[in-house]
C-alpha cells in the first residue's frame, strides 16, 4: 500500500508498505479515503512531539479518518464490507477501571492511532481497526464530514462533560476546527450569549455565521474590555481552545466567581503558570478534556441528521503525495484554512 511517512521535522516520504493484515477475528480492514489534518498532527510536523509524546522517524501519523470496509475478521457482525465508515482512533482495553467507568479516554491502556509509542496514524490506504472504532454511516455522508465526526466528538464530549446551562454566557476562544465545532454545537441548542476569539479573520468570518454576539480578534481589539461592556457580570463558562498560554489566563480574567474554564486546547509548553490566587479567589472551576469519551456516535448522528452543517469546514483538499503542502498550510493558518483534508 502507499502510506506517507514523516520521516523527521517538516518532512513527508511517501513510501510502499505492506497491506496491513486481519488477525483477530473483531478486526476490520478499512481503505482509508480522507483524513483531516489535526492541530495535534501539526505538533508532531512542526516539534515532532508532544510534551513527552516523542515521534521516532519514520512514523504514519493523522487520526481524522474516514473509510470503506474492504473485509471483515470472522467475529464481526456489525460490519460489511463495502460499508462507508467514521473512524474512532482510539482503541481501549474495556477492562481496566478507567473503562470499566465510562472513562475509556484515559483507559490504562489506551492505543491511539498516530500517537507514538502506541499506533501509527491512518495517512495509509490501509489500516486494520477493532470492530469497535468503526461507525457506520449513511452513503449520502460525504467523507469530509464523516473524518469531521472525530473533531466533532471531542465538541461533544467537552459540551457535554462541561454542563453548561441553556442560558449561559459563554467564550470560545480560538475559533479552528474544535472551537468552531463547539460553537456549532452550542448555536445548535438554546444558549445564552456566545462570544468568540481567534487571531486569524477567516477563522472569525467562519465564527460570525454562526450567530454569537460577539467575536474579535486579541491581536487588534481589547478583548476583555470590549466581552464585559457586553457582559458586565463576566462569563460563566469559557473553552480555552488555542492551547495558548496567554489565552487560558485571559479565559480566567473572563469568568465571574464560580465561573468554569474548559481546557480543551494544547500548549506547546511543558509546563504553564496560572494565577493561583484568582482561581482560588473567585472559585474558578477547571476542567480538563482529554480527547472525547464515548461520543463518536453522538457525531455521527449530528451530521447525519442535518443538525449541524459542518460541511464547509473541510476548506482545502490535498492527495497523498502533497501532504507536506497540507500541513504547511495549516500550521501557518493560511488562505482561510478551517481543515485541512488528504485524499486518498
Ligand atoms: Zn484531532
Ligand atoms: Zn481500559
Amino acid at each position: 500500500m502507499r502510506a506517507c511517512l514523516l520521516a523527521g521535522i517538516g518532512e513527508f516520504a511517501l513510501q510502499e508498505l505492506p497491506d496491513p493484515q486481519i488477525r483477530h477475528a473483531r478486526e476490520v480492514l478499512v481503505r482509508i479515503r480522507m483524513v483531516g489534518v489535526c492541530g495535534s498532527d501539526i505538533h508532531y510536523f512542526t516539534s515532532g512531539r508532544i510534551g513527552d509524546a516523542v515521534i521516532h522517524y519514520p512514523f504514519i501519523i493523522g487520526h481524522e479518518a474516514a473509510g470503506v470496509v474492504e473485509a471483515v475478521g470472522p467475529g464481526v457482525s456489525r460490519l460489511r464490507p463495502g460499508q462507508k465508515i467514521a473512524i474512532d482512533p482510539a482503541l481501549s482495553c474495556g477492562r481496566c477501571d478507567q473503562c470499566l467507568a465510562g472513562r475509556e479516554n484515559t483507559c490504562r491502556h489506551l492505543l491511539f492511532r498516530s500517537a507514538p509509542g502506541q499506533l501509527p496514524g491512518c495517512m495509509c490506504e490501509y489500516v486494520v481497526l477493532d470492530e469497535r472504532q468503526c461507525f457506520p454511516v449513511s452513503d449520502a455522508l460525504s467523507f469530509e464530514l464523516a473524518a469531521l465526526s472525530e473533531p466533532l466528538a471531542v465538541g461533544v464530549y467537552a459540551v457535554e462533560r462541561s454542563r453548561i446551562d441553556a442560558g449561559a454566557h459563554a467564550a470560545v476562544l480560538g475559533a479552528g476546527p474544535i472551537g468552531l465545532s463547539i460553537l456549532h454545537l452550542l448555536a445548535a441548542r438554546s444558549h445564552g450569549p456566545l462570544f468568540v476569539t481567534d487571531k486569524v479573520e477567516a477563522r472569525l468570518d467562519y465564527a460570525r455565521q454562526l450567530g454569537p454576539l460577539w467575536a474579535g480578534n486579541p491581536d487588534r481589539v481589547e478583548v476583555e474590555a470590549e466581552i464585559g461592556r457586553l457582559a458586565p457580570r463576566q462569563l460563566d463558562m469559557v473553552y480555552e481552545c488555542t492551547g495558548d498560554p496567554e489565552a487560558l489566563r485571559q479565559g480566567i480574567r473572563l469568568l465571574k466567581p464560580g465561573g468554569r474554564l474548559v481546557i480543551v486546547g494544547i500548549p506547546d509548553e511543558e509546563e504553564v503558570s496560572l494565577p493561583i490566587h484568582e482561581l482560588r479567589r473567585r472559585e474558578i472551576d477547571i476542567l480538563n478534556i482529554r480527547r472525547q469519551a464515548g461520543a463518536t456516535q453522538k457525531a455521527v448522528d449530528l451530521l447525519e441528521s442535518g443538525a449541524l452543517r459542518m460541511a464547509d469546514m473541510a476548506t482545502h483538499h490535498f492527495p497523498l503525495a502533497e501532504a507536506a503542502a497540507a500541513f504547511k498550510l495549516t500550521a501557518a493558518r493560511a488562505d482561510g484554512v478551517i481543515k485541512a483534508m488528504i485524499t486518498l
